[in-house]
């Protein structure tokens, strides 16, 4: 772990293994609450000696912008080491695990280049008043993260909370802490000063949830299951901690009869199936009119065959990895089950694929699901893998009502000919992302975050700086009697000119 600067180890350690054959491929340590403890007040203690706040902003921009050099310099390291950790297919793990991150912490940090951190306040038009409004930091964020995609959802919270001046307590995830170690690692042979980021390693129950309650901890950032996000909401309010949520997401994907089929096919298997399903911005609902249903399936499956499943993640010609653990691929497989059972079609995949060299694994391969109605389980609970939900629709409002009835609200999209009368669907969509005509369009500039119980807040985008600040304003009356400045509402003596 990294505390205060230092590297500390805990009397107890557990082993991280590789999803693709279940070898382990590092030994961590195990936080515990004394951890958290140590971590939070270290973090308190830099907060409060102002060795990082106090600093110009060109200065902590600096330190965050060179970490993201030195992590650049290591990309195909970290690159593979983030492919054997999480399973991620390199070809996937390079470009949108570690490369998207740091051209991501480059974009955040240099949004604090123009941030109004203090501002002019307006004229007081019955005081002689000079004010300034600033944007001065919250203090001591906590920040937990899945194990999707690590790196890129452990920056969206370290950037903006470090380069507006916070000081930071990371716990990443337990099945995936190596590349957070790695950015403090970097981070601090940046220059950045020690207490500032501090990394604990450890379950959610005992190190995350003990995070969270902290009461010197000021701020919560959040991404991971809407359960987990929902306690971890409780929890900050005991002493009322703002808390940003990412949470978890069903997205429907629209096909008009007018789209590219083969284009849409691509796009749909490309919104489902990349990371094997295992984000939370997945298009996992597929929903077809009657006219194109059959052929449009047909073609799916013909094109979803094409995919290669491992079974070595680091080899480049690998399209899908395994899923994170046994107990993922166990519970997908669960969901299949109860599909079944409520009249749904497997149509494509539902196993693992055979040979000795996937036993050791956690591997599915591509699974589409058809004859799915619109209240079956697999049509409304996150499932977390690479399965695919097809729905019928009759006619577009039908469509509409079937996208929007979830309680989630993060990613949906609309696979079209027609522009126009695709953007009247997008308008009419409950998420925080609406994709037309592709899938997974994250980029830096544009915030992303989720409606309903998809979450609180949004992550990216120019905006992305305020969550980690908070409004202060200083003011100085210029004028110099105590009736100059308005007393005379309490003191009678002085309104009446005595
Ligand atoms: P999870 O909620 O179980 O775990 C996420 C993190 O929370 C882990 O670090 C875990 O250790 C920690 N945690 C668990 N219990 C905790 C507690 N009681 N208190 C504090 N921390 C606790 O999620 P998961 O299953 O590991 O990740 C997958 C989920 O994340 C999916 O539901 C997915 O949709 C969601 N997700 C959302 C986004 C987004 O941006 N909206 C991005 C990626 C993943």
């Amino acid at each position: 772990m990294f505390i205060g600067g230092e590297w500390v180890d805990s009397p107890e350690q557990y082993t991280v293994v590789s999803p693709a054959d279940g070898q382990p491929i590092a030994t961590v340590a195990k936080g515990t609450p004394e951890h958290v403890d140590q971590a939070v007040a270290a973090a308190k203690a830099a907060h409060d000696s102002g060795v990082w706040r106090s600093l110009p902003p060109s200065g902590r921009i600096a330190v965050l912008k060179d970490a993201a050099g030195r992590l650049g310099a290591r990309l195909d390291e970290l690159t593979a080491l983030q492919s054997r950790e999480n399973g991620a297919p390199v070809r996937l793990a390079g470009a949108f695990h570690v490369g998207m991150p740091l051209a991501h912490l480059e974009y955040l940090a240099g949004l604090a280049e123009d941030y109004p951190f203090e501002r002019p306040g307006p004229s007081i038009d019955y005081l002689p008043t000079d004010g300034v409004i600033r944007r001065d930091p919250i203090g001591v964020c906590a920040a937990i993260v899945p194990w999707n995609v690590p790196l890129l959802l452990t920056v969206w919270k370290v950037a903006p909370a470090l380069v507006t001046g916070n000081t930071m307590v990371l716990k990443p995830d337990e099945k995936t802490p190596l590349l957070a170690l790695e950015l403090a690692r970097e981070l601090h042979a940046a220059g950045l000063p020690a207490g500032v980021f501090n990394v604990v390693t450890g379950d959610g129950e005992d190190v995350g949830a003990h995070l969270v309650r902290h009461p010197d901890v000021r701020k919560v950032a959040f991404t991971g299951s809407t359960a987990v996000g929902r306690e971890i909401m409780r929890s900050a309010a005991e002493n009322l901690k703002p808390a940003t949520l990412e949470l978890g997401g069903k997205g429907p994907a629209i096909v008009l009869d007018d789209a590219d089929v083969d284009v849409a096919v691509d796009g749909v298997l490309y919104g489902v199936m990349t990371g094997s399903g295992q984000a939370c911005s997945s298009g996992t609902r597929l929903l077809l009119s009657n006219s194109i249903h059959d052929d449009f399936v047909v073609r799916l499956t013909e094109r979803a065959a094409t995919l290669k499943v491992g079974p070595d993640p680091l080899d480049p010609a690998t399209d899908m990895g395994p899923l994170i653990s046994a107990e993922q691929r166990d519970r997908v497989l669960g969901y299949l089950e109860t599909a079944k059972a409520n009249g749904a079609t497997i149509a494509a995949g539902g196993s693992a694929p055979e040979g000795p060299e996937y036993e050791a694994g956690f591997w599915l391969e591509p699974t589409i699901v058809t004859d799915v109605t619109p209240d079956m389980e697999i049509a409304r609970e996150e499932v977390f893998g690479p399965v695919l939900a097809v729905l019928r629709y009759e006619t577009l409002d039908e469509a509409i009502e079937i996208a929007n009835d979830t309680e989630y609200g993060l990613t949906a999209g609309v696979w079209a000919g027609d522009e126009t009368r695709a953007k009247e669907v997008a308008d009419k969509l409950d998420a925080g992302a609406v994709w037309i005509n592709n899938w997974h369009v994250i980029a830096s500039g544009y915030p992303f975050g989720g409606m309903k119980q998809s979450g609180i807040g949004r992550e990216l985008g120019p905006e992305s700086l305020d969550a980690y600040t908070e409004s202060k304003y200083i003011t100085v009356d210029r004028s110099s009697t105590s009736a100059e400045k308005g007393f005379g509402l309490l003191f009678g003596s002085l309104a009446s000119g005595a």
